[in-house]
C-alpha cells in the first residue's frame, strides 16, 4: 500500500524534531504536526526561558559580592519588561531555527493539530493523511490539584509572560521547577514562600542534596515550608488570600504551581486505535519506544519515562535509526546526569545513597562541604557540597551529587566516568583542577563513618 509519508510525526518538540530531522536524512519522506509553536517545550516555555531568567536573577547577588572584589555598585535597578522582551526575542529567533531546522531537511510541517483516524491515518486540521509509520511526540502540560480558587494560580507557562514582577509570591511544590522558580522570583527581588507538601523538598533526590539544598536557598531568604499545602485560593482588593491545610492564612500578589506535569495524550484517539495507555494518560511503549501498535512509537515526555529534553533527543534518534536506519537501539536510561537549576546549582548523576545501599548492600560514601572559594572574601555564607557513592565490592562508583556554582556543568562530565564504570581507585588517580569546586570530586580520600 502507498502512503503520503513514510513517517509522520506528532509533536515538534525536542523529540519529534529530532527523530523528524535523522528520519529524513535517512531518506524517509516525513511531516510534522505542531498545533502550537515549533521547539516544543523546552525552548518556548521550559529549559531555555528558565535558564535565561535563572541569568537574570542571579545579578543581584553579584552586584552584592562584587563589592568585596573592590567594585562599587551603584544600587542596580531591575526592569521586568526589559527582561520579558529580551527572552521572548531569543524564543522567537530559536523558534524560526527550529523551522529552518524542519524545511532544510525537507520535512513538511502542519501547523495544525493532529489526531488519529486509524493507526495508517491522521487527521491534521481540515486534512487527512496517511503514513507508514506515526510517532507519538505531544509532550506533556503542568497540572494542578482540584483546590477551590485554582482558577487564580498561575503554572510555569504563565510565570514566563507575566506583566510584572509579583512582589510576594507563593511558589506550591518541591520539584524541579518549584525550586528553579522560587530561586528565580527571589533572586530578581519578589519575596518568596515555598510551600511543599512533603517531609523534604527535591523528593527522589539524595537526602543530603535535599537536606543541603534547602538550607542553602533557606539562608538566601526563600521561606521553604514543608508539610503546608494550599486548601483554597482567593481573590481580595489587595492580591490573593490563600488559606493553607492548617487553616494558616498567607496573603500573596501571586501564586505558582509546579506540581508536576501529565502527558499529552487527550484528544489524539490513541485508545481508539489500540495504544495502549498508562492510567495517567502516558504512552506504554518497549524500551526501542513502540507502542502496543506496531507501526506506531512514541519519545519524550508523552512516555513518561525520564522527562528531559536530552533524553527525548536521545529516543527520537534512536527510534529514526532504528526504524529508518536498520540499526535497531535502545535508549539506556541509566546513569543519566541532570541539574537543577536552583541557586546554588544541583547536579546529580547516577544512585542516591538510599538507592546505592538498597542495591549493593555495603557502599562507601564519600562527602565534602565547604564554602566555595569565591565567598572568603564576599563572606556570603553559602556552602558548597560534593558526594560520592562508592560499590564497596567493585569500587565502582555508582552516583555522584554536587551542590555549587556550576555543578550542572561539572556534572555532565561526571556522567562520562559513570557511562564508563570508572572506580573510586581511578577518580583518585586522576590530577584535580586547582583551584576549582570541581576538584573535590578527585581528592575526597577518607570515607564517611555514621557517627
Ligand atoms: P515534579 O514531579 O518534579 O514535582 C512536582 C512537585 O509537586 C512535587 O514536589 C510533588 O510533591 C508536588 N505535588 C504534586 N502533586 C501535588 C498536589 N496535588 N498538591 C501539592 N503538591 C503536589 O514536577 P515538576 O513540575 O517540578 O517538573 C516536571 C518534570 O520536568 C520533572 O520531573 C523533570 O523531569 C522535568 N524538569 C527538569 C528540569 C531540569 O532538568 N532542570 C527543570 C524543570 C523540569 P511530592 O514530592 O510529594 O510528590
Amino acid at each position: 500500500m502507498e502512503y503520503d509519508y513514510d513517517l509522520f510525526v506528532i509533536g515538534a518538540g525536542s523529540g519529534g524534531v529530532r527523530a523528524s530531522r535523522i528520519s529524513s536524512s535517512l531518506g524517509a519522506k516525513v511531516a510534522i504536526a505542531e498545533e502550537f509553536r515549533v521547539g516544543g517545550t523546552c525552548v518556548i516555555r521550559g529549559c531555555v526561558p528558565k535558564k535565561l531568567l535563572v541569568y537574570a536573577s542571579h545579578f543581584s547577588e553579584d552586584f552584592e559580592d562584587a563589592e568585596a572584589y573592590g567594585w562599587t555598585v551603584p544600587k542596580a535597578t531591575h526592569s521586568w519588561q526589559t527582561l520579558i522582551t529580551n527572552k521572548d526575542t531569543e524564543i522567537d529567533r530559536l523558534n524560526g531555527i527550529y523551522h529552518t531546522i524542519l524545511s532544510n531537511n525537507n520535512v513538511e510541517l502542519y501547523e495544525a493539530r493532529a489526531t488519529l483516524i486509524d493507526n495508517h491515518t491522521v487527521q491534521v486540521g481540515d486534512k487527512t493523511v496517511t503514513a507508514k509509520y506515526i510517532l507519538i511526540a505531544t509532550g506533556g502540560t503542568p497540572v494542578m490539584p482540584d483546590v477551590p480558587g485554582i482558577e487564580h494560580a498561575i503554572s510555569s507557562n504563565e510565570a514566563f509572560h507575566l506583566e510584572e514582577l509579583p512582589k510576594r509570591v507563593i511558589v506550591v511544590g518541591g520539584g524541579y521547577i518549584a525550586v528553579e522558580f522560587a530561586g528565580i522570583f527571589h533572586g530578581l527581588g519578589s519575596e518568596v514562600i515555598q510551600l511543599y507538601r512533603g517531609e523534604q523538598i527535591l523528593r527522589g533526590f539524595d537526602a543530603d542534596v535535599q537536606n543541603v539544598l534547602a538550607e542553602e536557598i533557606r539562608k538566601k531568604g526563600i521561606d521553604v515550608r514543608t508539610h503546608s499545602n494550599p486548601a483554597s485560593i482567593e481573590k481580595t482588593n489587595s492580591g490573593l488570600k490563600v488559606t493553607l491545610e492548617d487553616g494558616s492564612v498567607l496573603e500573596t500578589d501571586a501564586i505558582m504551581y509546579a506540581t508536576g506535569r501529565k502527558a499529552n495524550t487527550d484528544g489524539l484517539n490513541l485508545e481508539q486505535v489500540g495504544v495502549e495507555l498508562k492510567p495517567n494518560g502516558a504512552v506504554v511503549v518497549t524500551p526501542d519506544s513502540q507502542t502496543t501498535i506496531e507501526n506506531i512509537y512514541a519519545v519524550g515526555d508523552v512516555t513518561d519515562r525520564v522527562a528531559l529534553t536530552p533524553v527525548a533527543i536521545h529516543e527520537g534518534m534512536a527510534f529514526a535509526e532504528t526504524v529508518f536506519g536498520n540499526r535497531p537501539r535502545a535508549i539506556d536510561h541509566s546513569n543519566i546526569p541532570s541539574a537543577v537549576f536552583s541557586q546554588p546549582q544541583v547536579g546529580t548523576v547516577g544512585l542516591t545513597e538510599a538507592e546505592a545501599r538498597e542495591k549493593f548492600g555495603e557502599v562507601d560514601i564519600y562527602k565534602s562541604q565547604f564554602r566555595p572559594m569565591k565567598h572568603t572574601l564576599t563572606g556570603r555564607p553559602e556552602q558548597a557540597f560534593v558526594k560520592l557513592i562508592v560499590d564497596a565490592k567493585s569500587d565502582v562508583v555508582v552516583g555522584a551529587h554536587i551542590i555549587g556554582s556550576d555543578a550542572a556543568e561539572i556534572i555532565q562530565a561526571v556522567g562520562i566516568a559513570l557511562k564508563c564504570g570508572a572506580t573510586k581507585a581511578q577518580f583518585d588517580s586522576t590530577v584535580g583542577v586547582h583551584p576549582s569546586l570541581a576538584e573535590e570530586i578527585v581528592t575526597m580520600r577518607e570515607k564517611f563513618v555514621v557517627a
